[in-house]
């Protein structure tokens, strides 16, 4: 018999085992190094051209898209009339492509991977807190059932990130006492009640007079969930409370019925 065909047969031979063993190594990969090269990260890879908006691109009150050097430091026409929670907003971008995707494998599909690049672009947008008060950033905490059911919260990882890059305290401040439907899933006009009464202070006797606060989120939809933890930490004394969030998504665009119906079905899909 040929060297060419005792090669082929002992190939035969050993199959089984050699797919056994080809598997082995693939789930291990999969349990060690989960979603790694998923699909997201391929998009990042092929864009990574894409830069986050500059200050002039949104209000730097509200967050929304304006055109540049139209929103003046006390809002735009959306807002210049609305007295709001917080002091200032931080965005990297509208809730549109490739922003969106971007959030939703970060948020559903266990992307932890994305809080590194997302976490250092605000990092970089997010200005200086001022040397002569103390500063913490925190995070809009998840319900703890949301919180076990994902396995982290994308806010805290983001929050860490910055507060690495700024060498500013981490803390978490504020607890979700209500387990609330997720405010992408409602239309704009149910989203203020949903989040009504959902958060208090970890420790209620908190004394944050004279701290600069971050507030850290992952997208800003009507604002309810931010203006219910910016109020708390206002009422414990913070002397300001800068939000920043990795999108703005337009607040009327969900009151869409058929929009929302398919977002709704988008995002239980995802969960
Ligand atoms: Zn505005």
């Amino acid at each position: 018999m040929r060297p060419f065909h005792i090669k082929i047969n002992t190939t035969m031979q050993f199959l089984p085992q050699i797919i056994r063993i080809r598997k082995a190594f693939q789930l291990t990969g999969r349990l060690l190094l989960p979603n790694v090269m998923d699909l997201d990260a391929a998009d990042y890879l092929d864009d990574i051209d894409w830069q986050p908006d500059p200050p002039e691109n949104y209000c730097p009150h509200c967050g929304q898209t304006v055109g540049p050097y139209t929103a003046l430091p006390k809002g735009c026409s959306d807002c210049h009339n609305k007295r709001l929670a917080w002091d200032r907003i931080i965005r990297l971008g509208s809730y549109d492509p490739p922003l969106d995707r971007r959030i939703k494998a970060f948020k559903y599909n266990r992307q932890w991977k994305w809080s590194a690049y997302f976490g250092q672009l605000i990092a970089r947008s997010l200005p200086r807190t001022s040397k002569s008060y103390p500063a913490i950033i925190t995070d809009v905490p998840l319900h703890r059932n949301r919180l076990y059911k994902r396995g982290y919260n994308q806010s805290a990882l983001l929050a860490k990130q910055i507060a690495r890059y700024h060498n500013i305290q981490y803390r978490p401040l504020v607890r979700r006492i209500v387990n609330t439907l997720p405010q992408s899933q409602l239309p704009p006009s149910k989203r203020r009640s949903n989040v009504s009464g959902a958060f208090q202070l970890i420790h209620p006797d908190l004394d944050l007079t004279n701290t600069q606060i971050i507030l850290v989120d992952d997208i800003k939809t009507s604002g309810s969930t931010l203006k219910q933890c910016s109020t708390l930490l206002k009422q414990a004394g913070a002397l300001t409370v800068t939000v920043t969030v990795i999108a703005v998504a337009d607040p009327k665009s969900y009151d869409d019925p058929e929009e929302h119906n398919i977002r709704q079905a988008i995002e239980q899909a995802l969960q």
